[in-house]
């Protein structure tokens, strides 16, 4: 069987995922009427510390609907320049929300506090003015980075002084919660609105949350229908969600040391690659090679699939579909990459 690295999106369900599926009551969710849809709506509300909560087909349409609820047209968002929001998915920000991006390096995952003052303080200057700063926990691009809770109070901070709403993308939230043994709750305090994938790590097959205060979500919801992501009878998937959160959350720990483990064998092939095997605290390992191709290619060659989010950028993501010995198989395959 190929050991597959290439995302945590590929989890399969689990049989109990699949039978909680094929039981769940269902109505329809335009109608409010679906008790499997609301009690997922709710439970991630209530583990965010957020009054409501919305069900939506995937983290991209989340992050979507978050910025036409919190944005005018014509609004600029400040967001770490990898980050999910702004280069994956497919310029959908500018065209869905009408938002300018204001990018800042988020080299760590965090954003560098002054950079983001300077970004606010650019509307004074015929600038369009930021009504939002987007975060990203963990953050992806930079290897699963958690961010530190000092960085995020100080944007949380920074933006209730100037009235800007925030957003976190906590697409791997329950990562960072487990990696830090801070509840979502703590984590996500400082965000007005928070969303969390279930078709990641948690391996739910579809899905993602988003939570905030009740009249926000009353709007995401008009955007999720104009975007035409409300669905009927989608308890059939929110129920796996709910078996995810449920039994999958703290299973987390093991990817997170596999990843580690990854991290050790990435270090020891290629000490310049920009990986300190310390710093990796979730389940994504990224390093940098000049001829990435060649690594896929023999990594393929070995049953091990990896990908890329960049140029000169490899990304190897572990989860539970893949075990300790297709993780020594990942190893050995790095070993002798070329
Ligand atoms: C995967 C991901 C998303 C989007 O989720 P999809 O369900 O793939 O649309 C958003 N943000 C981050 C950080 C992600 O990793």
């Amino acid at each position: 069987m190929l050991v597959d690295l290439r995302s945590d999106t590929v989890t399969r369900p689990t049989p109990e995922m699949r039978r909680a599926m094929a039981e769940a009551e269902v109505g329809d969710d335009d109608y409010g009427e679906d008790p499997t849809v609301n009690l997922l709506q709710d439970t991630y509300a209530e583990l965010t510390g957020k009054e409501a909560g919305l069900f939506v087909p995937s983290g991209t349409m989340a992050n979507q609907v978050a910025l036409r609820a919190l944005t005018r047209p014509g609004d600029a968002v400040i967001a770490g320049a990898r980050q999910h929001v702004v280069v994956y998915e497919e310029g959908a920000g500018p065209i869905n929300a009408g938002v300018t991006f204001l990018t800042v390096r988020d080299d760590r995952g965090g954003l560098d506090i002054e950079a983001v003052e300077r970004a606010i303080d650019s509307s004074r200057h015929h600038q369009p003015v930021v009504t939002l700063i987007a975060v990203e926990d963990s953050h992806m691009a930079s290897g699963g980075t958690v961010w530190e809770t000092g960085a995020l109070t100080a944007v949380a901070e920074l933006a209730g002084r100037h009235q800007i709403a925030v957003h976190m993308d906590g697409a791997r939230l329950w990562n960072s919660s487990v990696a830090t043994g801070q509840t979502m709750k703590e984590r996500a305090g400082v965000a007005t609105t928070v969303m969390s994938c279930l078709s990641k790590g948690l391996g739910a097959p579809v899905g993602s949350v988003l939570a905030g205060p009740a009249d926000l979500i009353e709007e995401a919801k008009l955007h999720r229908k104009r975007l035409g992501g409300t669905m009927r009878q989608a308890g059939v998937i929110a129920a796996a969600g709910l078996v995810a959160i449920g039994t999958r959350v703290d299973r987390l720990a093991e990817d997170h040391s596999r990843a580690r483990k990854l991290a050790a064998a990435v270090t020891d092939r290629w000490p310049q690659a920009g990986v300190d095997p310390e710093t990796v605290s979730t389940n994504i390992v990224v390093f940098f090679h000049p001829d990435p191709d060649v690594v896929l290619d023999h990594l393929k060659g070995a049953g091990v699939l990896a990908g890329t989010i960049g140029p000169g950028v490899v990304r190897l993501v572990t989860h539970s579909d893949v075990d300790d010995s297709g993780i020594d198989r990942a190893c050995r395959a790095l070993a002798s990459a070329p």
